[in-house]
């Protein structure tokens, strides 16, 4: 995920595993001719042998790479798009959390920007199950605002036809997730909420029901992400307390790309 320089010729790795995330030495990475190298690139996901060392970091004695994501180191986008991945779990959580399960959840993720055409689906969908494991999953099914019956729970139900079809949800990063029209419409000067369209909720309640191989087979999400990651951005800046340095990058450089695509047109 990560790499800083040690002494002459180490460096310093920060690795994803299914035990969690940890630092590790590699001895001598930076020689020009080191045989683990290239098993050690950013994004690629490699099987290690590691030696303990009490009260230092533990050594990489052997590394081998099972798929080097090669495309997210040529590809500016991809891997713009990568970095912000690895640059939101570096974030949310500290040296030996972790699992399994974000172990794999990164792991699919690389994939698919490796190979996907809709890289923003993929991203949101990472995000809504990063926040999950790191136990700030946004509540989006029902409303978090205040109602008068505080044991009802007002369910939100964006895809059910209404007649008020227009009228938009919220979001609230304060609160931690969606709220219904009443308390939208409600919602006094309270700047931090951000509206949400009843696609918009919709796209993110999918994303979280999952699995990725059906949300991936519906075309009309594609309308939607400007919208969807404006709420997403507005969400975990709330949580970082910053934003991410990673998608300040990742925005200017689709600013860039659409403005190039629309003077070839
Ligand atoms: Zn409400």
């Amino acid at each position: 995920m990560r790499r800083r320089e040690q002494g002459d010729a180490d460096r310093v790795l920060t690795l994803c595993t299914p035990l969690g995330k940890i630092d590790v030495l590699a001895k001598g990475a930076r020689k020009l001719r080191s045989r683990k190298a290239g098993h050690i690139e950013l994004f690629t996901h490699s099987s290690f042998v590691l030696s303990r060392v009490p009260n230092y970091w533990d050594i990489i004695s052997q590394a081998e790479t099972v798929e080097p994501h090669a495309t997210l180191r040529d590809d500016l986008l991809r891997g713009a798009y990568a970095r912000y991945a690895v640059e939101l779990l570096d974030r949310f959580f500290t040296s030996g959390e972790g699992e399994q399960a974000l172990f794999d959840l990164l792991n699919h993720t690389l994939t698919w920007l490796c190979e996907d055409d809709d890289l923003d689906l993929a991203i949101r969908f990472y995000e809504q199950h990063l926040l999950g494991l790191a136990g700030f999953r946004p509540e989006l099914r029902a409303c978090v605002g205040e109602h008068a019956d505080r044991d009802r729970r007002v369910l939100l139900r964006p895809h059910e036809p209404t007649e008020e079809e227009n009228r938009p949800y919220g979001f609230d990063p304060e609160r931690g997730g969606a709220l219904c029209r009443d308390c939208y419409t409600r919602r006094n000067s309270r700047h931090k909420i951000a509206s949400l369209s009843p696609n918009g909720l919709w796209f993110l309640q999918e994303c979280q029901r999952g699995p990725y191989t059906r949300l991936r087979a519906q075309q009309t999400l594609l309308s939607l992400h400007e919208e969807v990651e404006r709420v997403m951005q507005h969400y975990i800046t709330h949580h970082l307390e910053q934003r991410s340095s990673a998608s300040a990058f990742l925005k200017r450089l689709k600013r860039m790309n659409k403005a190039q695509n629309q003077r070839s047109l």
